[in-house]
């Protein structure tokens, strides 16, 4: 069996056509969607994802605004600017970009985001959302991996699904939307004995550890479904997930590759989750 590839970049593309118009329909009724995004300090990888984020907005008409504060800005003066941003009727999403510096805590900060403009589903509200099922706005990586999962027909119902990586923005998360949507899930992390004997049993296999080669051909069931949301730099400058891509492909009957698998859908769910402020936020 050799895997067909989940190209996620083509789905992305097709969503953000469909984006261009939602946001046309705003425009026709006098709105224009807007994202904020705050970064701290210049981490260079942050720079780049804010980059990222901020060029996917200018092509599907969603404004955004930029706030760059120094590494050495208090948490106090991160959530002043937070504040700002939750009363101004032009901006209908607030991110900011993770990591913090190491001296302001993650928590005030992401429960000072209005949780109607938390288009990243951080807020503890949202996390809460998670367990119910009834979030504002869904995160936006695992709602990726979901969404490509739809565009594929494959169903999640009463699968056996193995999420590797237990964070609160990825794997903890995944877990949750997949258990809601009835799956039988299984989540793993670093403690996790014998990795394999888990991974072995998976319909559905979502790897997010950020380990490179961390699932090999023996780990995965014929047939499985395989997502690699890991993102890893190799020495070489080489971009590869957490899966052994080439030998997993000759088992599973789905992969995603890195890049152009789980990474386009995670800036378009961002996009998906500012049109839907901007939209909840137009009366007719
Ligand atoms: P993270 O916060 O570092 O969490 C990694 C998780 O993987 C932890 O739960 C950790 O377990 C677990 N883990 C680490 N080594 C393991 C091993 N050998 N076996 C089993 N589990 C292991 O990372 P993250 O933010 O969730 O991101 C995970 C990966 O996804 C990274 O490569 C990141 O770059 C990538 N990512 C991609 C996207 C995208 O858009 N494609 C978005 C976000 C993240 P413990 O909890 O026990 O430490």
């Amino acid at each position: 069996m050799v895997a067909q590839i989940i190209d996620g970049k083509a789905v992305a593309r097709g969503l953000r056509a469909q984006y261009c118009e939602r946001s046309e329909r705003l425009a026709r009724r006098g709105v224009t969607p807007g994202l904020a995004v705050i970064i701290v300090g210049a981490n260079p990888a942050s720079r780049i994802y804010v980059q990222n984020k901020l060029r996917a907005c200018a092509e599907v008409g969603i404004a955004s605004f930029k706030i760059e504060l120094a590494e050495t800005a208090s948490s106090d003066e991160v959530i002043a600017a937070i504040l700002e941003l939750n009363s101004r009727p032009d901006v209908h999403g607030i991110l900011v970009q993770l990591p913090l510096p190491a001296h302001i805590p993650i928590g005030p900060v992401l429960r000072s985001i209005s949780v109607d403009k938390d288009v990243d589903g951080f807020h503890l509200y949202n996390v809460g959302g998670l367990v119910v099922g009834d979030t504002v706005f869904p995160p936006c990586t695992p709602f990726g991996v979901v969404k490509l999962l739809e565009h594929e027909g494959i169903s999640v119902e009463g699968k056996n699904v193995v999420v590797v990586g237990a964070s609160n923005i990825v794997g903890k998360p995944m877990a949750l939307m997949l258990t809601q949507r009835d799956a039988t899930v299984c989540i793993c992390h670093a403690k996790t004995r014998d990795l394999a004997q888990f991974t072995i049993l998976a319909d559905i296999l979502v790897v997010a550890a950020g380990k490179p080669n961390l699932i090999v051909p023996q780990m995965v069931k014929t047939g499985a479904v395989v997502i690699d949301v890991g993102i890893n730099r190799l020495p070489s400058g080489k971009l590869v997930g957490d899966v052994d891509f080439d030998g997993v492909r000759q088992k599973a009957s789905y992969i995603t590759p890195v890049p152009g698998g789980v990474g386009p859908m995670t800036v378009t769910m961002l996009l998906n989750n500012a049109l839907l402020s901007a939209e909840r936020n137009t009366t007719s």
